[in-house]
């Protein structure tokens, strides 16, 4: 079941007509990294539910909680994604993510450490984080 919320098969004019947003600004949350879509070889994006409902939080987030990007970026920046991927002081050392709080992890470009070749759409940093309440979901999980 919850593969199948995660399995990409909106193309970007039916995900944004699903939204009621237009498609510049679908790749406008791509541009600004608070989603990575699923790229098929040929470079077309698609979309799965739980990106739906990811855009879905990112949207009641700026218009009826007054958060912008940055702000966004910001709260993603300070999921503590090196516990969850279980990173070693030497990674913690060499990553930007870790010593930063502007961007989420997956926005830097790991040259150096355990996320060098990992693909960040099924890390479990991106994909469990796709809500509101999944975010503090996981806080409270990795705290308690
Ligand atoms: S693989 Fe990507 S999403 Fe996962 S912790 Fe590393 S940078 Fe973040």
């Amino acid at each position: 079941m919850l593969r199948d919320l995660e399995n990409p098969k909106y193309t970007i004019s039916n995900a944004a007509k699903l939204l009621n947003i237009s498609v510049h600004t679908m790749r406008m949350y791509e541009r600004e990294g608070l989603i990575i879509p699923f790229k098929k070889e040929s470079g077309q994006r698609l979309y799965s539910d739980n990106d739906i409902e990811r855009i879905r939080c990112i949207r009641t987030s700026i218009n009826e909680e007054k958060l912008n990007i940055q702000g966004i970026r910001k709260i993603l920046s300070l999921i503590p994604c090196w516990t969850i991927v279980k990173c070693s002081e030497s990674d913690k050392i060499n990553c930007k993510a870790y010593s930063s709080s502007v961007k989420p992890c997956w926005m830097y470009n790991h040259k150096d450490n355990i996320c060098k070749d990992k693909n960040c759409r099924e890390c479990e940093v991106y994909h469990s984080l796709g809500t509101c309440e999944s975010i503090k979901n996981k806080i409270k999980e990795l705290l308690f």
